[in-house]
């Protein structure tokens, strides 16, 4: 018989949220990776992370692990409803543990946005999204010029921008009226946060989706309060400069699962439910 070295084990990481149902799957998870010479549970420089709840858990999880994206690979398990970075039910535990006991390494990757914050006081804070980052202004209306790559496009006014990735785009984006866009579709797309339209003031109205390689800046007019949201964090500066978007050079991965729920399933699961009678 030949012992499997430490090198030769795949490091997992489970993160669960506080729900009783998230618990119980991952107290299973612990067991059997625990009895399972192919594995070893640790929460350093895992190769596989296993986030059990919802697609916040997953985002938090992204976060937890943002500096390490090119060796990490996410699993999302859902418990309760059905999410977008989560391909796998609770009930679908051992199918899961089936898939990582042949796992060669594959995997889908997706793009993740820079977000880079030029403060006037000269200073940089640069952060990285899986869903998307927004720029509002605290008090009052936001007026800011908004730049493609060197093309003033406009001057906007209203509460704010947000700018979403591919998979962010189900999320607040879609809130926003922008488009759900196909996760494979390396672009980013930009929204506004009602967006002052009068004989006056006027902008696009409508969302855009832009290349990979496309840079798109704000540059706020006023000065004053801002807050900054990366995901699920917000960030609060006085006196922003400058706020710029695109696709980061580092790609986010998840664990290769054959044909799982397509993601126009996901979407009409997620958005419509079931077909009409
Ligand atoms: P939350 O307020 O607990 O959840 C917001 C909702 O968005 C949850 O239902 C969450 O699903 C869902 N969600 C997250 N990522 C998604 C995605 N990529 N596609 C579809 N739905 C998604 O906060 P959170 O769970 O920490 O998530 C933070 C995210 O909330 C932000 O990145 C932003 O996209 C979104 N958000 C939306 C609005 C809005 O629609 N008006 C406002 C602020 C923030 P789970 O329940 O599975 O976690
Ligand atoms: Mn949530």
């Amino acid at each position: 018989m030949t012992q499997m070295n430490y090198t030769d084990k795949i490091r997992v990481a489970i993160i669960a949220n506080g729900k009783y149902e998230s618990k119980r799957v991952a107290s299973k998870l612990f067991t059997a990776f625990r009895n399972d010479p192919k594995f070893y549970l640790t929460k350093k420089n895992p190769d596989v992370v296993i986030t059990i709840g919802g697609d916040g858990m997953l985002l938090s999880a992204f976060h937890m692990y943002e500096n390490e994206l090119d060796k990490v690979r996410f699993v999302g398990i859902h418990t309760g409803h059905l999410g977008f970075y989560t391909d796998y039910q609770d009930f679908e535990v051992d199918t899961l543990l089936k898939r990582l006991r042949l796992d060669s390494g594959s995997k889908v990757t997706y793009p993740v946005l820079k977000v880079t914050i030029t403060l006037l006081d000269e200073r940089v804070i640069t952060a990285l999204a899986l869903n998307e980052g927004t720029i509002k202004r605290v008090e009052k209306t936001m007026v800011a010029d908004v730049i493609i790559n060197h093309v003033k496009l406009e001057r906007f006014r209203g509460d704010g921008l947000a700018v979403s990735t591919p998979t962010g785009s189900t999320a607040y984006n879609k809130s926003l009226g922008g488009a759900i866009l196909h996760p494979t579709i390396e672009a980013l797309q930009l929204t506004e946060i009602a967006s002052l339209n009068n004989r006056v003031y006027r902008t696009l109205g409508s969302s855009i989706v832009v290349p990979k390689k496309d840079k798109i800046e704000i540059i706020p007019k006023r000065r004053g309060n801002y807050i900054v949201s990366v995901d699920n964090r917000t960030f609060s500066y006085k006196n922003v400069a400058k706020i710029e978007f695109e696709i980061a050079d580092q790609k986010v991965s998840f664990v290769e699962t054959a044909s799982h729920t397509s993601f126009w399933q996901r979407v009409k699961d997620a958005f419509i439910g079931e077909d009409e009678a």
